[in-house]
């Protein structure tokens, strides 16, 4: 089904998941027992990540294909801009319409391993603003695309940046946004105002982290420049060494974050798996009322 029409049909919020490709057939196995799993709790739609840095993109349209054609679940491919021209975004496209595949999120990506900053591709795009333009123009995919609450690490003008080109994005065809994932919800608040008032009107939806293992928080949060809160430093460092409480306390900060979020009006929560379906499938017993 198209993300377009889940939204727009929604009566009450979406809860949706992200997932990555797997690298090994072991890792592909896990991927699809994780998602007959999560049919249990009939999620919205499931969005699977396009390489980072340009890597898997292969798999990524099997992946989604596979969703649409053996499960049911309404899928949405992730789509950079990393190291593709026009012509060989416009082939893959081709090759999604083909298969069915209706949503598409757009990004420009990050850079490659071993390049220090993103560069666009020979006849490819600079930025996700442009991708969104050309995904119009090749046909009747509905398109979500990220924010950044906190600012994106790049913007050089800090929030303010990321609110002109979420607008950029909402101009040339997006059709929601999810965000990268953020622990205070005051920021996510602040930042949902500020949209408002710059005429932003699509779904903002919050991207959710549940903390499995802090220390992998921690360097992904590095990378990606999410903030860490002292107070989740505080609660999870004494911890950290004791997996199964972690991914306790990770479930019962992220259902607490996700309740508040729902009760303040949040359109959707996208919860990011990384390709394990017990944290999501615990946050959703607990906030099930809402949803
Ligand atoms: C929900 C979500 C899903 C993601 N999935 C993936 C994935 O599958 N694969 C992957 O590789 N990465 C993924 N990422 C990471 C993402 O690729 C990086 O954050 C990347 O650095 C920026 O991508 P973007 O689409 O937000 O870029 P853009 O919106 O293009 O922004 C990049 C930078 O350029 C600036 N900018 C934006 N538009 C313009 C413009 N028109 N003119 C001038 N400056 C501009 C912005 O301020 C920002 O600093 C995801 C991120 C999120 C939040």
């Amino acid at each position: 089904m198209k993300l377009s029409d889940i939204l727009n049909s929604a009566s009450k919020p979406l809860y949706s998941c992200e997932f990555f490709p797997p690298r090994t057939d072991k890792g592909e196995e896990n991927l699809w027992n994780c998602l007959k799993e999560l049919q249990a709790i009939n999620p919205a739609y499931i969005s699977v990540t396009y390489g980072a840095g340009g890597t898997t993109q292969d798999r990524t349209k099997g992946i989604v294909t596979r969703i649409k054609d053996e499960t049911g679940l309404s899928p949405v491919a992730h789509l950079t801009c990393v190291g593709a021209s026009k012509d060989e975004l416009a082939t893959l496209l081709a090759d999604y319409r083909a298969a069915g595949i209706e949503n598409i999120l757009a990004l420009r990506g990050d850079a490659p391993e071993g390049m220090d900053r993103f560069e666009a591709a020979a006849g490819g795009f600079s930025y996700a603003t442009d991708l969104i333009a050309f995904l119009r123009e090749q046909g009747d995919f509905s398109i979500a695309c990220a924010t950044y609450p906190e600012g994106h690490p790049e913007s050089k003008g800090g929030v303010a940046d990321d609110i002109r080109y979420l607008k950029m994005k909402q101009d040339n065809g997006a059709d929601c946004a999810i965000t990268q994932y953020f622990f205070d919800n005051e920021t996510f608040f602040r930042f949902r105002d500020q949209c408002e008032k710059a005429g932003i009107t699509l779904p903002i939806i919050p991207g959710i982290m549940p903390v499995g293992n802090f220390e992998q928080i921690v360097r992904f949060s590095s990378m990606c420049g999410a903030v860490i809160p002292a107070w989740l430093h505080d609660k999870m460092t004494p911890i950290q060494r004791e997996l199964d409480a972690v991914k306790a306390m990770g479930i019962e900060l992220a259902a607490k974050q996700c309740r508040e979020l729902l009760e303040a009006g949040a359109p959707g929560l996208h919860i990011y798996t990384l390709n394990k379906p017990e944290a999501t499938i615990a946050i959703h017993r607990q906030i099930k009322d809402l949803l």
